[in-house]
């Protein structure tokens, strides 16, 4: 099945998500979601393990699995980060030089990945949960690279992938919660409703008004408009009742599989 951007993965017992890439990264990158599925339910969460079962097929390149924080940190995808090493982070960057993979893992927080060729070929990964979003690592992060890459930067040769994440109507949290009460002042009041003594908050929609509001044309911006807690049977949900199995994103330079 292929959704705008992305396309479903039934094989064997292990679902996968792969996003699909336009013309001008597809020599460039590769990104893939491993969905509900026998090597996430084995593995448990730990990107060692799972990387024990998926490098053969990889080329047997390190793998970059930083120790997520909910913070706005990013790190390379590079050797001298790679496992068994876990930096804190939420963001990892990948461009020509990198020689390793990135990965990270979620249970209803939000996948984004943003690619481009523009200046030069260049992708993120990022973990943005409720936390996160409210903190704003999408933009905090494509500020930091605009202030590198400068004007030549053609937003127009950018796109983004949201991945499955919890949805409005599953995700909410008490009113009077400390931060709660900080991401009112945050999220944009269509990326939130009040019922019952509790807060809804839509991540993916404030995640996407950040893309827009860094200059990503709104037709470059991929959904795959999945809840993993309403579709518990194809993702991992922490509210749903997963403690410990993730979904695992992983993200490369296509090159350095060869
Ligand atoms: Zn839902």
């Amino acid at each position: 099945m292929i959704k705008r951007g992305f396309d479903y993965r039934y094989d064997k017992e292990q679902k996968e998500l792969r996003l699909i890439m336009p013309e001008e990264l597809k020599n460039h990158f590769f990104a893939s979601i491993y969905c509900r599925g026998e090597i996430m339910d084995r593995s448990q969460g730990d990107p060692g393990i799972i990387w024990a079962s998926l490098s053969s097929n990889f080329n047997n390149i390190q793998l970059v699995a930083p120790h997520q924080v909910h913070g706005t940190r990013v790190i390379p995808s590079s050797s001298s980060f790679a496992l068994p090493l876990r930096t804190e982070a939420d963001a990892v960057f990948i461009d020509s030089s990198s020689d390793a993979i990135a990965s990270l893992r979620f249970a209803d927080c939000c996948p984004v990945v943003i690619a481009s060729d523009s200046p030069d070929p260049w992708m993120l990964l990022l973990h943005s949960g409720f936390a996160g979003t409210a903190k704003n690592i999408v933009g905090k992060t494509l500020t930091m690279l605009y202030e590198e890459k400068g004007k030549e930067w053609r937003k127009d040769r950018t796109w983004a992938w949201i991945g499955p994440c919890i949805c409005m109507e599953c995700y909410s949290r008490k009113f009077d919660d400390p931060s709660t009460q900080d991401a009112l002042n945050f999220f944009s009041p269509d990326n939130f409703y009040i019922k019952n003594g509790l807060v809804h908050f839509d991540i993916k929609g404030e995640v996407i008004k950040q893309l827009v509001q860094c200059g990503l044309p709104y037709d470059n911006i991929y959904d795959s408009s999945d809840c993993t807690c309403c579709s518990n049977g194809l993702y991992y949900s922490y509210r749903a009742g997963d403690k410990i199995s993730r979904i695992f994103l992983l993200g490369g330079n296509t090159t350095k599989l060869i």
